[in-house]
C-alpha cells in the first residue's frame, strides 16, 4: 500500500515523500482513513510503529482543508497531550516534517524551562498546540490558552500518563474541551484503568491494534547476561570494547544508577552522557543531540527520560537494570527494530533480577537468548527465596544505616 492510497492531500505526501516514507506503516493504513472520516480512535500501539504519524499526518489534513482557518481565524483546533518534555518535542518535530507545505501554525509546551518563549508563541496564535499536562494545566489557569475551540484532541501514551500519575491532570483538562470534538487515543498496554478511561472519553471508537502489546519488536535480537551486579559495570566495558557498537543506549532504573554508569565508562575512558529528571531540559537535549550526532556513543537514560527517543540509527540498547515491570522491558526494547533494520537488545541480569526475567519472558511468551560465554559469567536458574530476599534486604538496610552514621551531614535538615 501506498501513501496516495489513503487520500492523502498532495502537499503532505510531498513531505512524507521528503521524509523518504513510501509504504504506510500497519497503525497508519488502519488508523488514519478513519480519523480523516471524523471517527474516534484507540490505538493500541507501542512506540516504534510509525503511531505518531497514524494521528498527526490525518490531523495536519483535517485541519488544513480548505476555508476552515478563513472563518474562525487562529484559536488552537488541536490539542495533542503527551507525558514527557521528550516525545512532546518529537511529536512537534512531526508536525514540523508532515506540515512543511501547509500553512497550519504550532507550538509545543512543557515544564522545565521558562515559560516565556512559549507565551509568546501561543500568543502569536497557534492551530496546532503539543503539550505535557503539568505545563498546559499551569498556562491554561494563566489564561494563555483557550481550549473551547478543539476539534481533535488526541492523548498520546495514555498508559504512561497513568503510570506517571498524571491521570487527574488529563481529567482537568478534559472537563475543559469542548464536548463535541473527535478523540484519539492511543496506548502502549490496555490496562483496565485505561479501558475504563477509553469508555468515558470516546465515542464509538475504531479500534486500531498493531503488534500486540506483549510482543517486542520484531527485529530485535535479545539476549541476557547472567552476571553479579558487582561486574556489571566490567561486562559493559568488555562489550563497549567491540567497535560496532557505534550507538548504544544503556537504561538504568535509577537516576543515581545513571550517573554511576557515566562516571564508571568515563573513568576507563568512555565518553557517556546521563539524561534523568535531575538534569535540566537543555542539558538533556544537548546530551541527545550528542548522541544522535555521533559526538558521543553511550546514551544513559532512566526510563522516564528516554521515552520517546526517537533515534533512527540505535543499535544497541542494554538493560543495565531489568525492569521491574515487564512492560518497561518492551518499551525499552521498542526503541530499537525500528524502519525494519535488525538490532540488538542486551540485557544483565543478577540473582535478584532474575523473576524479573521471568516475568518479561512470560508476558512476551519469548525465550530470551542466554549469553554463556563472558568472563563474567554465573549460572542463575531460580529466583532467590523469600528468606533470601529478606536477607538482603537486611544486609541493604544495614549497610545504609552505617554510611548514614559515618555520614550524618549528607542526610535529614542539613542537607540542602
Ligand atoms: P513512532 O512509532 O511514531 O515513534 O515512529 C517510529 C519511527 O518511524 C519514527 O522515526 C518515524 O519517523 C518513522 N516512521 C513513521 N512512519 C513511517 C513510515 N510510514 N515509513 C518510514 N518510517 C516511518
Amino acid at each position: 500500500m501506498l501513501f496516495s492510497d489513503l487520500k492523502i492531500h498532495p502537499l503532505i505526501l510531498k513531505a512524507l515523500e521528503a521524509q523518504g516514507y513510501k509504504n504506510p506503516t500497519p497503525i497508519q493504513q488502519q488508523a488514519i482513513p478513519s480519523i480523516l472520516e471524523g471517527r474516534d480512535v484507540m490505538g493500541a500501539a507501542q512506540t516504534g510503529t510509525g503511531k505518531t504519524a497514524a494521528f498527526a499526518i490525518p490531523t495536519l489534513q483535517l485541519l488544513a482543508r480548505e476555508g476552515r482557518l478563513e472563518n474562525r481565524g487562529r484559536t488552537i483546533k488541536s490539542l495533542i497531550l503527551t507525558p514527557t518534555r521528550e516525545l512532546a518535542i518529537q511529536i512537534e518535530e512531526n508536525i514540523v516534517q508532515y506540515g512543511k507545505n501547509l500553512w497550519l501554525r504550532h507550538a509545543v509546551i512543557f515544564g522545565g524551562v521558562t515559560q516565556g518563549s512559549q507565551v509568546a508563541k501561543l500568543k502569536s496564535g497557534i492551530d496546532i498546540l503539543v503539550a505535557t499536562p503539568g505545563r498546559l494545566l499551569d498556562l491554561m489557569q494563566q489564561w494563555y490558552i483557550d481550549l473551547r475551540h478543539i476539534e481533535i484532541f488526541t492523548l498520546d501514551e495514555a498508559d504512561r500518563m497513568l503510570n506517571m500519575w498524571f491521570i487527574n491532570d488529563v481529567r482537568k483538562v478534559l472537563a475543559k474541551l469542548p464536548v463535541k470534538r473527535q478523540t484519539l487515543m492511543f496506548s502502549a498496554t490496555m490496562p483496565n484503568e485505561i479501558l475504563h478511561l477509553a469508555d468515558s472519553i470516546l465515542n464509538n471508537p475504531v479500534k486500531v491494534e498493531v503488534t500486540p502489546v506483549t510482543s517486542t519488536a520484531e527485529k530485535v535480537s535479545q539476549a541476557v547476561f547472567f552476571l553479579k551486579k558487582s561486574d556489571k559495570k566490567l561486562l559493559l566495558q568488555e562489550i563497549l570494547k567491540n567497535e560496532k557498537m557505534t550507538s548504544v543506549l544503556v537504561f538504568s532504573r535509577t537516576k543515581h544508577g545513571a550517573d554511576r554508569i557515566v562516571k564508571d565508562l568515563d573513568a576507563v575512558g568512555i565518553t557517556a552522557a546521563a539524561i534523568h529528571w535531575n538534569k535540566s531540559q537543555n542539558n538533556r537535549q544537548r546530551a541527545l543531540e550528542n548522541f544522535k550526532s555521533g559526538k558521543i556513543r553511550v546514551l544513559v537514560a532512566t526510563d522516564i527520560a528516554a521515552r520517546g527517543i526517537d533515534i533512527d540509527e540505535l543499535m544497541f540498547v542494554v538493560n543495565y537494570d531489568l525492569p521491574n515491570e515487564p512492560e518497561t522491558y518492551i518499551h525499552r526494547i521498542g526503541r530499537t527494530g525500528r524502519a525494519g533494520k535488525d538490532w540488538v537488545a542486551l540485557s544483565f541480569c543478577d540473582r535478584e533480577e532474575y523473576e524479573f526475567l521471568l516475568d518479561i519472558e512470560k508476558l512476551t511468551g519469548q525465550k530470551i537468548r542466554r549469553m554463556e560465554k563472558h568472563p563474567f559469567h554465573v549460572s542463575i536458574s531460580a529466583p532467590i527465596s523469600n528468606a533470601e530476599k529478606k536477607k538482603i534486604n537486611a544486609e541493604k538496610e544495614a549497610k545504609k544505616k552505617a554510611f548514614r552514621k559515618e555520614n550524618p551531614r549528607s542526610f535529614g535538615r542539613g542537607r540542602r
